[in-house]
């Protein structure tokens, strides 16, 4: 521990004083800037949190020369004051400096209610926060004479002691238990799973009170300007009479709105100067701070204080809007506002939304805490909610109110409901912050856990294991599942992502199979189709038996037959991706069946196609022994079928440029990219040209037209990474399939590797599973000298990488740095890939010539 002799400086907090974030916390650098736009802060002095540490540490300071600023007799709070306001910190404490001879004087000046309240509040806090006496002794009594009286009865008995009334020892007390409060085990957890590093610090903020009582106009309350859900512009907030601090914010019907309302006076009625003020000052503080922020404000007869202002709330829909907002207000950049979005909060603003235009069961209303639908099976605690998870069941917690020992229940669940709480309780800030639709407050609901069971506005009883599905954004809860909407992509999110578009410096484009992706992927304006993996096609029934019928087929009249179905159903399908993609670039893959996919498990499904077939029954089954391998994923897969039955590829290839002359014909452009799976030696890709040549030559002559193509080698294979020089002789592009190219690099099977990945990662034999996060040491390496190989036989070979790694951050990181064209992931990824890639070209300057080690 370091030790200090004399003790660090605390500093007044001045328009001049040296006050850093770093130094004093993100508090005291706010309350700064907000005296230097003159505005009317009470006296605030800053512990920087070198004296904080001492504190915690046990040292003493001089607490009588700082109450000494605050007068005679002083009324003061203290706060906490972290670097980053993210981080948390111990509750504030009100009022310290009260005692029995300021009551007295408190009496005289507002009332004995009014002194009876603020000394009740002061004792509360003092017996919860820092003499950590039981919530329950304390809290929940309403202020009153007797209340108060009690409170320190309860406090003398259980700390065998009176209630101190030497405020020096207040204040040193109060100071030491927020001090260690942060150094605390579950606070240290909290803030780093925030992102806190190891030895974040806490300063503190201690600052003269603003009583917020008095004969005039007096209250408190907070302001903002836009809507913490949405982020439009809009004054909300919350102001109660004869209060101090966040009153106004609990759940109480006397608060009043801030603006105008015919639902009941207002701020901007009873104290029109007042609002106007507030209204200004929020204009400056946007414009200084860059943020936009709620300004937390006294008012003492009539006289305004602001005691604090702190980031708004947001969800990342807010949070996207503000930033885009704020840009386009030309208070920050481009490149801040990209910055300011977390790629992976875009993921909330994809989330499905119930259709408001389908059946709506209603049975219980709430507060819509955080946007988005979601359906699911109903658990009451998050044991049941994480085991729900494990089963793969989307679930909905259902809570009279959540604590943060719900977190991880909370991680599970598809949505949250709870019967208390209002906008800012746990469960609506935790549920925003996850992109998790929540409805909070939801009073006319009956929860009982005991029972399992709730009962709606309506009398209906649900149990658990019931459907229900929760409306986060209107706050409705619904009896059964509902219809839902795909998300709604507005202009702030179309902007932020075109400013994506203009920095980033690596393509993005999407895996998609069907129609519906390709459509997915437009929306999401991904720059073509980077991975078609043509035998997703042939999943639905009336496809697969086509499918099947091909892969029974043994003899070549059979296949022909088979082939000569098919075809029609590939042109078709290939018109569709190419119209969907408008002259985008479209990579089709040729077939990759691992045949066990597709063949028939159970007696039934061989009976079921023996009928589809028309053929009997044993030799069907004779046929799906025949065919059957001991290691499928390393059988005849991908381009081996393709070379021990050229006819298949043949029949692709065929609709594919029978397609593109169709386009043309409709007055569209396409240059089809044909890829060519799991390769490992030039010969199968010469093979796969030669006759995919052929088969171009014969369409163009049969339809007397002329189209351009593209042919592409897939990287799977560690020998195709490593012989890559050659087979770049043939090929136009490299696409790195990263997830056989893991399962082959380790040699660990992709479909039966998750019964012991678990153990592996927590014994740290891999640092993660690599089939999520890319693993750069080995499967990376490979890809390295596959990309350095390539290229060195064909300069302007394009490369990329399509295995479910092309959406994550960290391999876009890799991929770009490597010199890659584009990344290829789910279209519902794109937009997270579009961002991340800006965050990556604005954050890390491009090293160009990557060296193999
Ligand atoms: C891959 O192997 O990375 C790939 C994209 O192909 P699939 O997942 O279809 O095997
Ligand atoms: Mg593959």
């Amino acid at each position: 521990m370091q030790k200090f002799d004399p003790l660090p400086d605390f500093a007044e907090i001045t328009p001049s004083a040296a006050i850093a974030a770093q130094t004093h916390g993100w508090r005291a650098k706010c309350l700064q800037r907000l005296i230097r736009l003159d505005m009317p802060v009470p006296r605030s002095v800053s512990l920087p949190a070198s004296l904080v540490r001492c504190i915690a540490a046990g040292q003493a300071m001089d607490y009588a020369s700082v109450l000494h600023l605050f007068g005679e007799r002083p009324l003061i709070s203290v706060r906490p004051s972290p670097a980053n306001p993210d981080w948390g910190g111990p509750s504030t404490v009100l009022n310290i400096g009260m005692n029995g001879a300021r009551h007295a004087e408190l009496v005289e000046r507002h009332g004995q209610a009014a002194a009876d309240a603020l000394y009740l509040r002061f004792v509360q806090g003092y017996a919860v926060h820092v003499a950590r006496l039981d919530p329950d002794m304390f809290e929940g009594r309403e202020p009153s004479g007797e209340a108060l009286r009690a409170a320190l009865r309860a406090y003398a008995d259980e700390m065998e002691e009176p209630f101190p009334e030497d405020p020096a020892r207040q204040l040193s007390e109060v100071l030491r238990s927020m001090a260690r409060a942060w150094e605390g085990t579950s606070a240290r957890l909290l803030r780093q799973a925030k992102g806190a590093p190891e030895d974040a610090a806490l300063g503190l903020v201690v600052q003269a009170m603003a009583q917020g009582i008095g004969q005039g106009i007096s209250g408190s309350g907070v302001i903002q300007f836009v809507d913490p859900v949405t982020g439009e512009p809009q004054i909300t907030g919350r102001w109660l009479r004869q209060a101090q601090d966040r009153a106004a914010l609990r759940d109480t019907d006397e608060a009043l709105y801030l603006t105008r309302d015919a639902r009941g006076p207002s701020l901007q009625d009873i104290a029109p100067g007042i609002f106007e003020t507030l209204s200004r000052q929020g204009t400056a503080c946007r414009a200084k701070l860059r943020e936009e922020m709620q300004i937390e404000f006294t008012i003492e007869d009539g006289r305004l204080a602001v005691i604090d202002a702190v980031r708004v709330q947001r969800s990342s829909r807010a949070g996207l809007r503000i930033a885009v907002d704020l840009a386009d207000a030309g208070i920050i950049t481009r490149n801040e506002a990209l910055l300011r979005v977390e790629p992976r909060a875009l993921s909330e603003l994809l989330h499905p939304q119930v259709d408001p235009r389908g059946p709506r069961d209603v049975f219980a209303r709430g507060i819509a805490a955080s946007p988005g639908g979601a359906t699911g099976r109903i658990v009451f605690s998050s044991a049941g909610a994480q085991a729900s998870a494990a089963r793969g069941e989307p679930c909905i917690l259902v809570k009279r109110e959540t604590a943060p020992e719900d977190i991880r229940g909370m991680h599970s669940a598809a949505g949250v409901l709870t019967e208390r709480g209002g906008i800012t309780s746990h469960a609506a800030v935790i549920g925003r912050g996850l992109g998790l639709p929540c409805i909070v407050g939801a009073s006319d609901l009956r929860i009982d856990p005991r029972e399992r069971r709730i009962t709606g506005a309506d009398g209906r009883v649900f149990r658990e294991g019931d459907i229900v599905t929760v409306d986060g954004t209107t706050g409705e809860v619904l009896a059964g599942a509902a219809d839902m909407l795909p998300p709604a992509l507005d202009g702030h999110f179309r902007k932020l992502l075109s400013w994506a578009d203009a920095v980033r410096d690596i393509g993005i484009r999407a895996n998609a199979d069907t129609p519906a992706d390709a459509q997915t992927a437009r929306d999401f304006e991904a720059q073509g189709i980077g991975l078609c993996r043509t035998e997703h096609m042939f999943f639905e029934d009336a496809r697969l038996v086509a499918m099947r019928e091909m892969i029974f087929a043994d003899s070549p009249k059979d296949r022909a037959a088979a082939l000569a179905r098919i075809l029609p159903m590939q042109r078709n399908d290939f018109v569709q991706l190419f119209e969907i993609m408008e002259g985008l670039p479209v990579c089709i893959r040729l077939f990759d069946p691992p045949l066990h996919e597709f063949l028939p498990h159970s007696r039934d499904g061989m009976r079921e196609l023996a009928e589809a077939l028309d053929r009997p029954l044993s030799e069907v089954t004779r046929r799906a022994e025949a065919l059957t391998e001991f290691n499928p994923m390393l059988g005849m897969r991908g381009v081996r079928l393709g070379i021990v039955l050229p006819e298949i590829y043949d029949m692709q290839a065929q609709a594919i440029f029978e397609a593109t002359i169709e386009i043309a014909a409709r007055g569209g452009s396409v240059v089809p990219e044909i890829m060519i799976p799991l390769v490992s030696a030039k010969r199968e890709v010469e093979l796969v040209k030669t006759r995919v040549d052929a088969v171009a030559a014969k369409v163009r002559t049969a339809k007397s037209r002329d189209f351009d193509y593209k042919l592409g080698v897939m990287v799977e294979t560690p020998r195709a990474a490593l012989r890559a020089g050659d087979i770049a002789q043939h090929a136009a592009f490299l696409s790195f399939g990263t997830n056989d190219l893991t399962q082959m690099t380790y040699g660990l099977s992709r479909d039966d590797a998750g019964r012991f990945m678990n153990t592996y990662v927590q014994q740290g034999v891999f640092p993660e599973d690599p089939f999520h996060i890319l693993d750069v040491d080995g499967v990376g390496e490979l890809l390295l000298i596959g990309a350095e190989r390539g290229r060195r036989t064909r300069e302007k070979l394009v490369l990329s990488i399509c295995g479910e790694h092309g959406g994550n951050p960290e391999s876009i990181s890799f991929c770009r740095k490597a010199g890659f064209d584009y990344v290829s992931c789910s279209p519902y990824r794109v937009p997270l890939a579009r961002l991340a890639a800006a965050h990556l070209a604005l954050l890390e300057p491009l090293i160009e010539d990557v060296e193999i080690q």
